[in-house]
This record gives C-alpha cells, sequence and structure tokens, in this order.
C-alpha cells in the first residue's frame, strides 16, 4: 500500500505581516489553522479590510473538514466570515475567541449557519485523520492556544503566537509540560511564532507593567486615560485592579473596548469589583481624581474614540489641563503619524501624555523574544522546522535560531512564503508545488462588496461606476476651505442629473468640512477619510452606484 503524504499549506501569514492562514492536508482531508486579515497599508486607498485569497480551498471545497483557531487577534480571525461565506465548515475554538469570532458572523449574518465548537486546553479533538490537541499559552489576549497534530505521518506542532510568561496576570500557565512530553515522544515537524525573533532575551511578564501603572496613579491629582488594545484582557483587569485599589471608577469608552469587555466579563475572564463601573454619559457626574477611563484607539485610527477626545469631538469626554493619558501599547510601524498627530492634540491640551517605550514600561509584548523561542525549540526538538508569522527577515532570523539543533536531531528547517507548500512522508520531507495565494481587498466589510484583488476592484469601480474627485482648498494661515469644493468626475453619470447630483454632493463636502475643528482641518489623513465616508454614503444612497472616490486636499 502506498503511504499518503502530509502537504503543509501556507495561504498567509509566512513573509507577510498579518493574515494569518495555514492548511494542512492529508490525501482528501484539510483542515485550515486561523483565517486572519491584515490592515491595509496606507498605499491602498478606500480598502478596509485585507484578506487572503482563499481559492485553494474553494477548489477543493468538498475536502475541507474544519476551520480551528488559536485565538482571538483579528490577524488569526478576521477573515473567518469572509471565508465561512464561501464554506460552511465547522469553527474550533476557545469559548472567548468564539464569541471574538461569532461577533464578526454575527455582523455578516452567518451566526446561525455555521457551527461552533467549543474546546479546552487539554481536550483533543478527531477531524478525519487528524487528532487535534490543544495546549494552553501565554499571549497577549486570554484563551490563547497552540495544536499538536497527530496525523499518519507524524505529530505536527503549530505554536500559534506566543510568548513565555512565567507569571501570567491570570496564573493560567503556558503548558510546556505537553510541549516536552510532545518532544519525548517525536515530533515531526514544528512551527513557531516569529514575530518578535529579533528581540534578544526574554519578554517582560505581563505583570511588568504594573509598577509604573501604580506609579502614575499615585502621582495623579486628576483624571487618567488609559488607552490599550481591548482585547488585552490581562492589561484590562490590571488596570480594573488598579482603580478599584486607588479609588478610582472605571468607564469604557469606544465600541470594541465596550464589546470586549462585555464579552470577557461574561464569560468570567474579567473581574470588575460591583458598582465601579459607570457609563459614559455619567463621566461628569464625578470628582476628575476618582476617575480612570479606559478608551480603545491607540494607533491613533481617525474614527477611534482617543481619537476623537484627542480634538474634542466626542460626546462624553474632552480632554483638561492635568489630565494623565497614557497609551499602553506599542507603536505598530506604519501608524507613527498618526499617532504623534493625535499626541500632539492631546498635548496641547494640557494633557500629560504617557507613551512609548520606558523603564519600568507602560506596554509589554505578547510575543517571545529570542530566548522563548529557543526554548519552545529545545523542549520540541523537531525533525523539522517551519518558522511562520512574520516578514521574511524574521522568518530567516528565526531558521537561524534552530541552528544548534542540527546535533539534536533537528534534519532540516524549511523557508516558506505563503503559497509554497511543503511536503512531509516517511521518505522525507521536500518543498511541494506552489497553490494559488494572494491578497483579496474589502471595502466597508461588507460581504456583497465582491472580493477581488486590488487593481482588478479598481478596475471594476472604475468601469462600472466611474471615480470622483472632490478637490478641497484650504487656506493655510485661516485652516477655511476656500470657495466651494470642487468635484471631477469621470465615468461616473452623465447630463444633467450627474450636474445636479455633483452640485448637491460638493455641499455635502463642506459641510463635512464646516462640522470638522480647526485641528481636524489640518489633519489631512483624518480630513481626506471623513471625506471619502461622507461623499460615499451620500452618493450610494442617492445613485446606488459606488465610484472610486479619492479626495483631493490643496493647501494655498
Ligand atoms: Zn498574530
Ligand atoms: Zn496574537
Amino acid at each position: 500500500m502506498k503511504e499518503g503524504k502530509l502537504q503543509v499549506i501556507p495561504l498567509g501569514g509566512l513573509g507577510e505581516f498579518g493574515m494569518n492562514c495555514m492548511a494542512l492536508r492529508y490525501e482528501d482531508d484539510i483542515i485550515v489553522i486561523d483565517a486572519g486579515m491584515m490592515f491595509p497599508e496606507e498605499e491602498l486607498l478606500g480598502v478596509d479590510v485585507v484578506i487572503p485569497d482563499f481559492s485553494y480551498l474553494e477548489e477543493n471545497r468538498a475536502h475541507v473538514r474544519a476551520l480551528i483557531l488559536t485565538h482571538g487577534h483579528e490577524d488569526h480571525i478576521g477573515a473567518t466570515p469572509f471565508l465561512l461565506a464561501e464554506l460552511n465548515i465547522p469553527v474550533y475554538g476557545t469559548e472567548f475567541t468564539l464569541a471574538l469570532a461569532g461577533r464578526r458572523l454575527e455582523e455578516h449574518d452567518l451566526k446561525d449557519r455555521v457551527k461552533l465548537n467549543v474546546v479546552r486546553p487539554g481536550q483533543t479533538v478527531e477531524i478525519g485523520p487528524f487528532k487535534v490537541r490543544f495546549l494552553h499559552v501565554t499571549h497577549s489576549i486570554v484563551s490563547a492556544l497552540a495544536l499538536a497534530i497527530t496525523t499518519p505521518v507524524g505529530m505536527v506542532i503549530h505554536t500559534g503566537d506566543f510568548k513565555v510568561d512565567p507569571t501570567p496576570t491570570d496564573n493560567d500557565m503556558f503548558d510546556l509540560h505537553t510541549f516536552a512530553e510532545c518532544g519525548k515522544n517525536g515530533v515531526l515537524l514544528l512551527m513557531s511564532d516569529s514575530t518578535n525573533v529579533d528581540r534578544a532575551g526574554y519578554t517582560e511578564s505581563e505583570r511588568a507593567v504594573r509598577p509604573r501603572l501604580e506609579d502614575i496613579l499615585n502621582r495623579a491629582d486628576r483624571r487618567v486615560i488609559v488607552s490599550c488594545f481591548s482585547s488585552s484582557v490581562h492589561r484590562l483587569q490590571q488596570l480594573v485592579d488598579l482603580a478599584h485599589e486607588f479609588g478610582r471608577k472605571v468607564c469604557f469608552l469606544g465600541r470594541s473596548m465596550v464589546n470586549v469587555t462585555e464579552i470577557a466579563h461574561s464569560l468570567g475572564l474579567l473581574h470588575v469589583p460591583d458598582r465601579i463601573l459607570l457609563r459614559p454619559q455619567d463621566l461628569g457626574s464625578i470628582a476628575r481624581d476618582k476617575l480612570m477611563v479606559i478608551v480603545s484607539g491607540t494607533q491613533g485610527e481617525p474614527m477611534s474614540a482617543l481619537s476623537r477626545v484627542a480634538v474634542d469631538d466626542h460626546k462624553n469626554l474632552s480632554i483638561e489641563p492635568g489630565d494623565t493619558v497614557v497609551l499602553s501599547s506599542r507603536i505598530i510601524p506604519g501608524n507613527e503619524k498618526a499617532i504623534y498627530r493625535m499626541i500632539n492634540h492631546l498635548s496641547r491640551r494640557g494633557a500629560d501624555v504617557i507613551y512609548g517605550s520606558m523603564n519600568p514600561p507602560v506596554h509589554v509584548s505578547g510575543h517571545a523574544s529570542a530566548e522563548e523561542l529557543k526554548l519552545v525549540l529545545n523542549l520540541v526538538r523537531p525533525k523539522y522546522f517551519m518558522p511562520i508569522h512574520g516578514e521574511y527577515r524574521q522568518l530567516a532570523k528565526h531558521a537561524a535560531l534552530a541552528e544548534h539543533l542540527k546535533f539534536a536531531g533537528l534534519e532540516e528547517t524549511f523557508l516558506l512564503e505563503t503559497g509554497e507548500t511543503l511536503l512531509l512522508g516517511s521518505n522525507g520531507a521536500r518543498k511541494g508545488p506552489r497553490v494559488n495565494v494572494g491578497r483579496v481587498c474589502i471595502d466597508s466589510g461588507t460581504l456583497d462588496e465582491v472580493v477581488e484583488d486590488l487593481v482588478i476592484r479598481d478596475r471594476r469601480h472604475l468601469s462600472e461606476d466611474g471615480f470622483v474627485l472632490p478637490i478641497v482648498a484650504i487656506n493655510k494661515l485661516t485652516g477655511k476651505c476656500e470657495g466651494l469644493p470642487e468635484l471631477v468626475s469621470r465615468g461616473f453619470m452623465s447630463g444633467e442629473e450627474s450636474s445636479a447630483i455633483l452640485h448637491e454632493a460638493s455641499q455635502v463636502v463642506a459641510r463635512t468640512l464646516e462640522l470638522s475643528s480647526a485641528e481636524e482641518r489640518t489633519d489631512w489623513g483624518v480630513m481626506k477619510e471623513k471625506i471619502r465616508t461622507d461623499l460615499r454614503r451620500y452618493l450610494t444612497k442617492e445613485t446606488s452606484r459606488r465610484p472610486l472616490i479619492m479626495p483631493v486636499i490643496l493647501e494655498i
């Protein structure tokens, strides 16, 4: 009898940052690990979300058995609705991960037809020829899993995202024992998170942020406003605990912050003392030194709660002199400009803004540094190693970290990029044939918006609905708009109807400008986004068309 081969098929996240997705195939059975998204880079104008091209899975739809989610970060679950709209397959994950993914499915009206299977660490699930065991790992989000998958050709370990936190805030320890046990029994292939491979030593424990936060609270005699990722439940727990100790009430601000804290609280993962919570509309009713506001928007996203607070555009909160604002997060490369702009706005209003790397830190990473990566490599001692989750430079560095294992059973390290495949059988491992991969850009996160390649999308927009160029002239000295915004269009509409619509549209743009503060008007990133959003809403409503909108701002 001919023995089958295991095929490892990265569909996203190798050689690029984000949109993690990995398929494992044995004969006619395929399982998929994670379906993440990527936030678009600036040049992807008008695109809201980028997801992997799932055509390989669609072409093999009869064989795809399940989607397994390692944890609830967007770069692992963000594309779930788009995959499940095409393939109705069961989903496995922890209760918290599935609650977050479920929220995404609800937004796309898919929740009722998808089977969500809650799993717990330590549990094993059989899916076709795969026996998937779930191992608890520590990460910046709660309820993160690694996978130990028994296949007909041997065991495969997929770490998911992790760090090895020796003192996790919830005392839920990284399952080093099972990693070691698997290593002892023999692991064919290890796939491990490369995100932080550039950092020497060990990543600090989540608890390391407490001393600095405590110090900040000790000194603050006005309001304390802290921003962190809404999914960082460990961080939120520490903040709530500290607020409680310092006799401050807590208010969660921002849609994602409110949503995630509600989910975490309902699942018993976030403990909130009685009567400590304050509703946003009651913020004014409390003494300034008795308040901590926890708000979303660490990356200066134009429409996020903190960005709006920073320019006095939030209905419940504005900055007053003496307030302390803490950005308890990292600056994601590419977001520097937006974040510094937001910090400028906050500082101008008299806030003491605490951000960036300092010692002791206000933020620690959720990913393993070099020594932790070596620890996992040494415990697992795989026959083959394949770095995952990172750009090529990070994968290459991670490969180099495993060099020493050549003397402890490591036969080969494979540096694969998305679309390349690996074949594993009894007579060894080798690169296999390429599969079709790519990036798919999506507008406004809706499913009816056909999912396709960026260039094709732009061409379709142009050929069907044309484009509209709102041109706005802003006076550098006064910050005011000079005259009515001009709208240029091609291939959009013609005749009288068109001039009426475009005239009305230029009023819409004028109104957007009027309703923006002087500060916002000097912030071109914010203005372009606001103009695009308002104009798109107007044109879709009036004409049911979706032309490509490219705002142009001239400073005169
Ligand atoms: Zn990740
Ligand atoms: Zn993660």
